[in-house]
């Protein structure tokens, strides 16, 4: 859930698919359906703390012999040492920075004060940071967003990225939006990607990415980074619809899986290209059946990666 006051912007030309980025995910897809195959097919679901903290240090290479990544190297079982280490040194991805923004934190119920403390997003003031919404079986989209945000940090480290993620579940709350947006412009981020579920109502389906509109107002200025967020959203949208099969949302972006917003404080404060993305609709009971699949959070993380892979190399 991006927080309330949608702020659409009339419908944008559909672009999802490009010559130049099919060929050069060409190479990258096989190997990337590989590891899910091999996910799937040991049976992986769930939010698997365990193998989610495995797979931060040994990249595809969990140390138990039922994670997502294991055999794909050699296809004769684990080498924790050489996944670790070789791909971080010669992926493609070598000296990029990406910031995964995993949105609200499973905590934020427990600090309804601090979460409701309005902070500056430029155009105005705003809350801290809201709690997100959660399936009517009450799987949370603060869990849910951890859990992509790891997916997506062992697949892009693998490709060579250094990875930061705005909070790991590590904190008793938060960041509020506004430190959120600092933690990328902080780390200079090629690219950040903010990832959430929406809480919206049953029958509206589908996935929506949310680009940063044009805003100079106070400590917002989002003019430079309008462009190259907007490239990188098409490109997340892409993948996001060639490796999940989802449809872009029937209630946002008028079919285009895209949504243009001005009041969203992690947006307005950034001065890299960052987007939104909501998965899906955790309130629909179609859509909440897949993002509580771990099977398809691994498509999710996978469709995602690969359009900030694509963006990254151009
Ligand atoms: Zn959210």
């Amino acid at each position: 859930m991006s927080y309330a006051g949608p702020d659409f912007e009339p419908p944008q030309p559909r672009r999802f698919r490009r010559g130049p980025l099919t060929v050069a995910l060409a190479a990258l897809v096989p190997g990337a359906l590989l590891g899910w195959l091999v996910y799937a097919t040991v049976g992986g679901s769930g939010d698997g703390g365990a193998r989610d903290r495995a797979s931060t240090s040994a990249s595809a290479a969990p140390t138990t012999p039922t994670g997502p990544g294991e055999p794909t190297d050699d296809g004769k079982g684990p080498s924790p040492a050489a996944s670790a280490s070789a791909p971080a040194a010669s992926g493609p991805l070598k000296g990029k920075v990406v910031v995964i923004d995993p949105g609200h934190n499973p905590g934020n119920f427990r600090h309804p004060d601090e979460i409701n403390r309005p902070v500056d997003i430029g155009t105005n003031r705003k809350e801290c940071d809201t709690t997100g919404t959660s399936t009517d079986d009450g799987y949370t989209e603060a869990r849910f967003t951890l859990d992509v945000a790891h997916r997506m940090r062992t697949l892009l480290r693998e490709q060579g990225a250094t990875v930061k993620l705005t909070q790991d579940g590590d904190r008793p709350y938060g960041p509020c939006v506004d430190e959120r947006a600092r933690i990328g412009n902080e780390a200079k981020a090629d690219a950040v990607v903010s990832i959430h579920a929406d809480g919206s109502g049953a029958g509206n389906r589908g996935f929506h990415v949310i680009l940063p509109g044009s805003v100079r107002a106070g400590a917002a200025d989002t003019r430079a980074i309008v462009a190259p967020s907007r490239d990188l959203g098409e490109r997340v949208a892409g993948r996001f619809v060639a490796v999940t099969g989802s449809a872009p949302s029937n209630y946002a972006g008028d079919g285009t899986g895209l949504v243009t917003r001005k009041d969203l404080g992690g947006l307005n404060l950034s001065t890299v290209p960052k987007v939104f993305i909501e998965c899906g609709n955790m309130r629909d009971s179609k859509d909440a059946a897949l993002l509580t699949s771990g099977a398809w959070r691994q498509k999710a993380a996978q469709g995602i990666s690969e359009g900030i892979v694509s963006f990254l190399r151009g």
